[in-house]
């Protein structure tokens, strides 16, 4: 099929190139002709009869002159395959007919001619059958046709004179036209490999353009949801800045929140499902001025450029996380996620692609952690954060960390005895330039600069040599960032480290949070067990304030869980509450976990606590973190002294 349509469209270039290269030789064979022809017309002027003198060459030098006007003014056109099939038959027709015709007229002369004049009648057809053929050698079959039409009826002619001259000269003509045959030959096949080499050139030099054409548009295509990619948003943002003259335009991220528990629960085809229809759903709003692109996972990139109605483009945000809210069916359950869009307005939020895509994405953090499903754009207030968390990476990155970080320790008090059976280490950096930063904020800069793993080491041998100092009957809590978990290398050195505090490893809990599971559930197993391989246990902190998949709890393997102060704040007067903390206390009752109940600060809270069957508190009730000194200084074995009642509710 293919080799057909391969002649097919070689034949057709084939056809074309002849048709070209004859037409330019057209009018060099028709002035031929006709001088030649009226060269011998005035050679037998008094000799011949006027019809065979006078009309009869009139009348086929009007023919070719008509014919020549013709093709002169079809010259510049450009002619399809069945057109120039046509008129190439027709030049056949032609050639057949004026070559007959010719040939008719020199030999009818020749009786009437004296011996001169019949010479000069086989020199005129012997040169001008020469002369024709090699103006036809574009057509071979013409030009076969018209050798074949005049030497036939010309050599028999001369061979019936009985005239040896005319015989020598028309085996001379027949010779010449025979070799004149094979090198017409032998051009014809060379001129129509020529075409064809150029024609597989042009067709090879297409599909490679073709080939490239598709790689560029792969490039730049998400295969998943055939919207643009990343790559194509970033060139977009680009040229759109390239363009923009100081024109607002607006580059936004969205983000499923909840993907990634679909993707755990459902599996991935059905988390590819959930893509492709937000994909859908977000392409239903694009138009000339707004465009969306998959950025990678769960993250998709808008770009908007009409901003000239403030309330339009609010209504625009809202219905892109209003449509991204929309419930999807998943293996016959229905899952509801919603989209929080991060904004950075050009040229206020960045004169470049990435700052506007770095804003982009800090608002969009803003929106998951404070208004989940909603769009949040980029202010001159997150501004500032960003200056200051860029400080307080800088300063990670150049102070002496060693010398600036400490720990404070909270005590974890066994609500029956009252007794401190435990400390929580909890960080502290007092930076010689910004002077002291809160946890939050330098665990989450070192998380972002990379020197997070750092920290925990130098913070562990801390506590390590703290564990070392305290009574044997204590243990400590020691807090490790999700990023810990989720890297093979920073748990290697971590368990490198208890190797060298073997005896008092078992004393250490290690705290994670559920981001950890989140990001990679069993990349944080794994280090969880690789962790209690070493002798430390695992506690779930801040529980419930994550993922909280009841289901995957037993596939965890810790020893604690932390409820989250969250649900303590409000505990004495809700009691759903009280109802979700006590289901927490007998979850882990059966699955023979300890339970600690954190952030407590009020004795009611206490009191509501005791009757859910508590054990384990921390909290400002019993006490703040303590400098090391002072925790070492407590009285471990009488119950901590509780504030007074009349205090406590002041
Ligand atoms: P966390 O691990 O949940 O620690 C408990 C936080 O609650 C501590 O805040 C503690 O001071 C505070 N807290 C305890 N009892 C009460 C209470 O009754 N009321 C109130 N309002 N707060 C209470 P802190 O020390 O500011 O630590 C904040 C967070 O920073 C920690 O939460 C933990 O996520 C992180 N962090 C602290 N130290 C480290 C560390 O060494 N490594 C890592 N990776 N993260 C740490
Ligand atoms: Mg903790
Ligand atoms: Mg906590």
């Amino acid at each position: 099929m293919n080799f057909i349509r391969m002649r097919g469209a070689a034949s057709t270039a084939l056809m074309r190139a002849q048709y070209r290269a004859f037409t330019r030789q057209i009018p060099l064979l028709y002035l031929t002709l006709l001088a030649n022809s009226a060269a011998v017309a005035f050679t037998f002027r008094s000799l011949a009869p006027p019809w065979l003198d006078c009309y009869l060459p009139i009348g086929l030098g009007c023919v070719c002159v008509v014919r020549l006007a013709m093709w002169l003014r079809a010259r510049e056109r450009e002619f399809d395959r069945s057109q120039l099939i046509r008129r190439l038959r027709v030049t056949m027709i032609l050639v057949v007919v004026l070559g007959a015709a010719f040939t008719f007229w020199g030999l009818a002369l020749y009786p009437y001619g004296d011996a001169y004049a019949r010479g000069h009648v086989a020199f005129y057809m012997g040169i001008t059958v020469i002369a024709c053929v090699f103006c036809l050698m574009h057509l071979r079959s013409a030009a076969l046709v018209l050798a074949a039409i005049v030497n036939v009826p010309l050599a028999v002619f001369f061979l019936l004179t009985g005239n040896p001259v005319f015989i020598a000269i028309a085996l001379n003509i027949v010779l010449v036209s025979g070799s004149m045959i094979v090198i017409l030959l032998i051009y014809y096949r060379d001129f129509a490999d020529l075409v064809e080499s150029k024609e597989a050139l042009l067709t090879q030099q297409r599909t490679l353009q073709e080939l490239s054409d598709l790689n560029h548009s792969l490039a730049n295509l998400d295969p998943l949801t055939a919207l643009p990619n990343r790559r194509r948003f970033f060139s977009d943002v680009e040229a759109l800045i390239g363009s923009a003259q100081n024109t607002m335009f607006a580059v936004g991220i969205m983000d499923l929140d909840g993907f990634k528990q679909v993707n755990d629960l459902y599996g991935h085809v059905a988390g590819d499902r959930v893509l492709v229809e937000t994909a859908q759903r977000l392409r239903s709003l694009v138009t000339p001025s707004v465009t969306v692109a998959r950025l990678g996972g769960d993250e998709f990139g808008i770009i908007a450029r009409d901003l000239s109605n403030a309330e339009r483009f609010a209504s625009f945000c809202a219905e892109l996380t209003r449509i991204s809210a929309l419930p999807h069916t998943t293996n016959g359950m229905t899952t509801r996620l919603s989209g929080s869009l991060g904004l950075a307005i050009y040229p206020h939020a960045g004169a470049s692609a990435e700052q506007l895509f770095e804003r982009a994405d800090f608002a969009l953090f803003h929106a998951k952690t404070h208004s989940r499903g909603q769009a949040v754009t980029f202010s001159a207030e997150h501004e500032i954060q960003i200056r200051r968390s860029s400080a307080v990476e800088h300063e990670l990155c150049h102070s002496d960390l060693r010398e600036e970080l400490s720990l404070m320790y909270q005590p974890i008090v066994d609500l029956r005895t009252g007794r401190v059976t435990a400390f929580e280490a909890l960080a502290r950096w007092r930076n010689a330039r910004l002077g002291p930063v809160v946890p939050n904020e330098f665990i989450r800069a070192a998380e972002h600069c990379g020197m997070i793993h750092e920290i925990t080491l130098i913070l562990l041998e801390q506590a390590l040599a703290f564990l070392r100092r305290c009574p044997p009957a204590l243990s400590l809590s020691f807090n490790l960032s999700a990023l810990d978990v989720a890297s093979a290398e920073a748990v290697d050195r971590i368990v490198a480290l208890l190797a060298t505090h073997r005896d008092i490893a078992s004393r250490i809990r290690f705290e994670v949070t559920e981001t950890a599971f989140v990001r990679d559930f069993e990349l944080a197993r794994r280090a969880i067990l690789t962790l209690k391989a070493h002798g430390a246990r695992v506690a779930l902190d801040d529980f419930g304030t994550g993922f909280s998949s009841l289901s995957s709890m037993d596939q965890l393997p810790i020893d604690c869980i932390k409820i989250d102060k969250s649900f303590i704040d409000d505990i004495v007067l809700r009691e759903r509450s009280q109802s979700i903390v006590k289901t927490v206390f007998d979850l882990c009752k059966n699955l023979q976990l300890e339970c600690v109940v954190e952030g407590v600060e009020a004795l009611q809270q206490i009191d509501v606590l005791r009757t859910l069957g508590c054990a384990y508190v921390q909290g400002y009730v019993f006490s703040r973190p303590l400098a090391e000194r002072d925790a070492l200084a407590l009285d471990v074995q009488s119950p901590l002294r509780l504030p007074a009642r009349e205090a406590a509710v002041e």
